[in-house]
């Protein structure tokens, strides 16, 4: 079997979270290896960066290409769309109380691979596989090297999973990962608007979930709508005129008149996370160590820090002693993950909840944040710069956090 030279460190995967750890590795002067086979065309799909990934991409040179494609978001807005009883007054969190310019910045998913995928193929330092690895073997003891579909065989110093949610590099490993479903479809698309956002994302706190929009252009804003199975497919079946209407209708018009500039993308809500994040010398990231739903901008931000924590790690550690980077790497980011995980948990479950006292939990939680001054701005930092707020909070979350039921391990 041809043998492949060996690499400071590989990574399997070419979504978003494998491309930006390929150009941060070698941005820390790594030469690495990227298994990327060619993706399918993608869909609408849009991420909001949100300033603690900015700071990161900025830091490895590539935030200066980023910003000019994507949208700033410089206030959030959340209306109770609900008939409850009890329900949440409407709450703006402006970027500028906490000294932000913006919160984040919005883009398309396939905008910002393409311009990653630029940047790799520039960049001497990284060498593309474009076939799928077929295998992790063991090399020696803790030690690993990466088989390609097509018989090559690639040895790194370390490895990073980013083969996604059905992560082969992790099973190879033998790490379980928790997977649950929750009862709901998010219907995924990009409008046309007649009304300007004013930079302004707006979340709709509806029975089945939340309806946030979130500026992607001069009047365009990405559209995430959480439905249970039944509405969803209601909305679906509708064509695009009616389907414009129905959706300016149910955001009561904020944005004007609407157009559908995009595939319609359907979600299942689920959540996943592996039980341990790295072994020997493999990292997990991204979706290969956790997913959750698209509530709250945060699967690929994690991802970023994911990507932070093991870049740096490989970068740290010499080429003979990455054994047990693996299990640095766990305990580096076991505590985030998992708080993380929690607490979208816990704001999807919130919304759900038809049982009294959580609506007047959520209310009460809403109307502080509207008008305390401290907490907002705590909560408003923790959002878009993990760590510097609710670090007690989120210890709380992760020490109370069970998977929901309809778990299973994989
Ligand atoms: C509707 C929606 C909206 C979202 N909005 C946001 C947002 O606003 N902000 C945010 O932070 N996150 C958001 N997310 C989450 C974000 O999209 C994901 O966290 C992110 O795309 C995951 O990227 P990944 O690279 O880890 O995984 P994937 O995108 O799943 O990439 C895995 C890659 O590995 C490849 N692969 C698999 N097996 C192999 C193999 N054997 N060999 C080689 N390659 C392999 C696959 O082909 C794929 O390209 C959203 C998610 C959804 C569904």
């Amino acid at each position: 079997m041809k043998q492949h030279k060996a690499f400071d460190i590989a990574i399997v995967g070419g979504g978003l979270s494998g491309l930006i750890a390929a150009l941060a590795a070698a941005d820390k002067g790594l030469q690495t290896a990227l298994v990327a086979p060619p993706v399918a065309e993608p869909d609408g799909r849009t991420t909001a960066l949100l300033a603690d990934s900015i700071a990161f991409l900025e830091e490895i040179g590539l935030w200066e290409g980023i910003k000019p494609i994507a949208h700033a978001l410089c206030t959030m807005r959340i209306l109770d769309g609900t008939n409850r009883l009890i329900r949440a007054p409407q709450a703006d969190f402006r970027a500028s109380e906490i000294g932000l310019d913006a919160f984040g910045y919005n883009l398309e998913n396939k905008v910002l691979a393409a311009l990653l995928r630029e940047r790799i193929a520039a960049a001497t330092a990284i060498a593309v596989f474009e076939k799928p690895a077929a295998a992790l073997k063991e090399t020696a003891p803790g030690r690993h090297a990466v088989m390609l579909e097509d018989g090559r065989t690639i040895e790194a110093a370390a490895y990073v999973a980013a083969d996604g949610r059905h992560s082969m590099m992790r099973q190879a490993l033998g790490i379980t990962s928790r997977q649950w479903r929750y009862p709901q479809i998010a219907l995924v698309m990009n409008l046309g608007h007649t009304l300007d956002h004013h930079d302004t994302s707006t979340e709709f706190h509806t029975e089945t979930g939340p309806l946030t929009l979130v500026p992607l252009g001069e009047k365009r804003s990405s559209l995430v709508i959480v439905l249970d199975e039944a509405g969803a497919d209601t909305l679906a079946a509708l064509d695009e005129t009616a389907l414009a209407r129905e959706l300016e209708h149910r955001m009561h018009s904020v944005l004007g008149k609407l157009e559908i500039v995009s595939p319609v993308g359907r979600f299942p809500l689920s959540g996943a996370l592996a039980n341990r994040f790295g072994k020997d010398d493999v990292m997990l990231i991204g979706e290969a160590g956790h997913a959750f739903p698209p509530i709250g901008a945060q699967g690929l931000n994690l991802g970023i820090r994911d990507i932070r924590a093991a870049v740096s790690l490989a970068a740290a550690s010499g080429h003979e002693s990455a054994q047990t980077i693996g299990e640095r790497y766990h305990r580096e980011r076991a505590s985030d993950v998992a708080s993380r995980t929690a607490s979208v948990d816990l704001l999807n479950r919130s919304l759900l909840s038809a049982f009294l006292p959580v609506q007047a939990l959520r209310a009460a939680g809403l109307y502080l944040l509207a008008n305390a001054g401290p907490l907002r701005r705590m909560m408003m930092r923790e959002g878009v710069l993990p760590g510097m707020g609710f670090e007690n909070l989120s210890q709380k979350l992760r020490s109370g956090f069970k998977p929901p039921v309809r778990s299973r391990s994989a």
